[in-house]
């Protein structure tokens, strides 16, 4: 495949889109995130004639880097990369248009009042200083990332795959729900049961059952509420924790990496792959509706009042937006109105971007400890899980990592 030139990763990008709109595709994709640019990917290398229409000038959604300040280029929302499937980035090429990532490790670490905790990549090492805090719980660590590793195991292949269509008579859908419940016949009851607490379970009180140390549970159960309105006692965090270990980097199970050229490069790298499968995107092409005659998808309407036409729209906007107000509630059964009216996505996650001077000196920290914070980032943790009870006064707990102190990290290299 002929490779695009290397993506500007975010602003700047846009400027090169080509300006030209047809009337008439197969598929048009709303939105430029990381999503609706892998699905315009995808859908224009099975040969479909497809258009994306981003709002902003900028590609990338919240998978962006963006000048913030002058000379000051950032990864305004999301930071790490952990999700992006090996498969997707194999499928896509993503390495010939410019993705680079580097594993983190430590992937993090959380300053507790008895100094810094890391989480390497090697258990072992993560064992090490854990005992530093408490040899207690630095013997059973090994085993809790074996109880999450193995719960990861079994989820894993469902995240390439449609989920099974409960309640479906067909026999295709019949057959695929058989297919899962192998799976899950292969498992051992305990493993069984151990999900099914995952599942359900708050990720404080999973923590509790495995460890004494509240810095350790506090600096664990952070990644158990990332994203989700909850704190740490709401049933349901401990399968956040999970769904953050289902990611991978070069083979890593659970690794995060930085990207280089910051996570805008990401999804520059698809936007690429699209667009030399045939793609056009278009950035500064809001979409006010999607239009649908006689039960019939028949294409969008753009804010500057031009209409674009075609038989499939996929949505890269958040569904509630998609259903209710592009598309409009009069086209849909009652229930899916119902549903999406109460579709809660709540956020609880801010992110502060900060140009520093020079790199931060930690205090009462050793040097070596120093190196490991600012090559990974800084998980300020929560003085315990529970610290959201009734009661406790809260603490923030706030991922920083300081990207611009990885050493050594190449200059993406231009495609041939
Ligand atoms: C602060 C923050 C930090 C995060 N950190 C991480 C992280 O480190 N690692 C990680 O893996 N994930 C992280 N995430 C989550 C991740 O960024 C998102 O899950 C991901 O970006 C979602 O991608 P998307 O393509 O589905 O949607 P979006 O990124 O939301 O993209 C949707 C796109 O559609 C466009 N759009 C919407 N409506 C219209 C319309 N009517 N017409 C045209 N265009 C439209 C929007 O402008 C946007 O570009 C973070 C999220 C936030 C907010």
């Amino acid at each position: 495949m002929e490779a695009a030139a290397t993506p500007a990763a975010g602003a700047g990008y846009a400027e090169d889109r080509n300006g030209s709109i047809s009337s008439s595709y197969d598929a048009i994709v709303v939105g430029g995130g990381h999503n609706g640019l892998t699905t315009a990917a995808y859908l224009a290398r099975a040969g479909l004639k497809v258009v994306v229409l981003e709002r902003r000038g900028v590609l990338g959604g919240a998978c962006v880097t963006e000048e913030v300040w002058p000379g000051a280029r950032v990864s305004r929302c999301s930071y790490v990369v952990s999700m992006l499937q090996p498969k997707v980035i194999s499928d896509l090429k993503l390495k010939d248009f410019g993705y680079r990532a580097y594993p983190m490790d430590p992937a993090y670490a959380a300053m507790t009042e008895d100094g810094p905790i890391f989480f390497f990549n090697e258990v072992e090492r993560t064992v090490a200083s854990i005992a530093r805090h408490s040899p207690r719980d630095a013997a059973s660590y090994a085993d809790f990332e074996n109880l999450l590793e193995r719960s990861a195991e079994i989820l894993r292949p469902m995240l390439l795959r449609e989920p099974p269509p409960l309640g479906s008579k067909s026999p295709g859908d019949i057959a695929d729900l058989l297919r899962e419940g192998a799976r899950v016949a292969g498992m051992s009851r305990r493993d069984i049961h151990d999900l099914v607490r995952i599942f359900t379970m708050s990720v404080g009180d999973l923590l509790d059952d495995w460890f004494e140390h509240d810095g350790l549970k506090g600096s664990i159960a952070s990644t158990g509420v990332v994203g989700v309105w909850a704190g740490p006692r709401t049933p349901g965090t401990a399968y956040n924790l999970l769904h953050h270990a289902l990611g991978e980097l070069d083979g890593i199970s659970g690794a995060w990496g930085q990207v280089v050229g910051g996570m805008g490069a990401i999804s520059g790298a698809i936007a690429c792959s699209a667009e030399a499968a045939g793609a056009t995107i278009l950035t500064d092409a809001e979409v006010v509706s999607i239009n649908v005659k006689s039960g019939e998808t028949t294409g969008v309407t753009l804010a500057s009042g031009e209409e674009i036409r075609a038989g499939i729209v996929a949505s890269g906007a958040h569904p509630k937006t998609t259903v209710l107000d592009l598309v409009g509630d009069s086209h849909f059964p009652d229930e899916v109105v119902t549903d999406m009216k109460r579709y809660r996505t709540r956020g609880g996650s801010v992110k502060v971007n900060m140009v520093l001077d020079e790199a931060p000196q930690y205090a009462g920290v050793s040097a070596e400890d120093q190196g490991h914070l600012l090559s990974t980032g800084v998980n300020i943790c929560p003085r315990s899980t529970t610290s959201r009870l009734p009661g406790r006064k809260p603490r923030p707990a706030a991922p920083r990592p300081i990207p611009t102190s990885k050493p050594n990290c190449p200059q993406p290299s231009t495609p041939a």
